[in-house]
């Protein structure tokens, strides 16, 4: 049976063994800062554990705590620690976003770059995103269908939508949004159906673009 007692692992000096949990060996340790921990005896060995936690947040608050004051993390800038996370022992930061929202973010989180907006940097994107889906529908869909030989087979005016109806004698304006077909009407002159089109184009299309800006 291994003894540890009395052994120096970083910070920590073995006073006794604790408990068994299973078939595991634990010890308590005295850390150099007067904290008594209980530490499985592998982690001991092996050097994972080398304090009572205040080594690693002494490196911690050194990485993330006094160093991020005015800088930038994206659209944030760090303005002054307002609370420390219990777990995790790092700092947490009130930051200023580019968009005047103040939020609070994990040192860490700050450092890795995993947050650096208010949240408005995701909403950006995703209308960007969205803008993007929307187009690229608009082309595969809307306008592609229309711009093929599908409809110039159709088509007896020259104009993209605008056919000459024989039963009713007139002309025939209409449009495809997204494969659904809306009849817009029958016109005695061509240049009134060529209108209708042209307004219909206006109204179905345009919301598509719009979203563009
Ligand atoms: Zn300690
Ligand atoms: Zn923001």
């Amino acid at each position: 049976m291994i003894d540890l007692t009395g052994h120096v692992y970083g910070r920590l000096t073995v006073i006794n063994e604790a408990d068994r949990r299973g078939n595991k060996r634990y010890w308590i340790c005295r850390c150099e800062c007067d904290t008594e921990t209980v530490v499985q005896m592998s982690q001991l060995r092996n050097g994972r554990i080398k304090s009572c936690g205040c080594l690693r947040a002494e490196r911690a608050s050194d990485t993330h705590a006094y160093k991020l004051a005015d800088k930038q993390f994206g659209r944030l800038t760090a303005l002054e620690v307002v609370d420390r996370h219990p777990e995790r022992m790092v700092n947490i930061w009130s930051c200023e976003c580019k968009c005047g929202n103040t939020i609070t973010v994990r040192a860490d989180h700050l450092v890795q770059q995993e947050v650096r907006s208010c949240g408005c940097l995701k909403k950006d994107q995703d209308t960007i995103n969205m803008t993007e889906a929307l187009q690229s529908r608009y082309v595969d869909g809307a306008a592609t269908h229309l711009l093929t030989q599908k409809l110039r087979e159709n088509s007896t005016s020259g104009h993209k939508g605008v056919i000459w109806a024989k039963r009713e004698a007139k002309w025939h304006a209409r449009i495809t949004i997204k494969g659904r077909r809306i009849h817009l009407g029958y016109f005695d002159d061509l240049d009134s159906a060529i209108i209708a089109r042209k307004d219909a184009e206006d109204k179905y299309f345009q919301p598509y673009l719009e979203g563009k800006e």
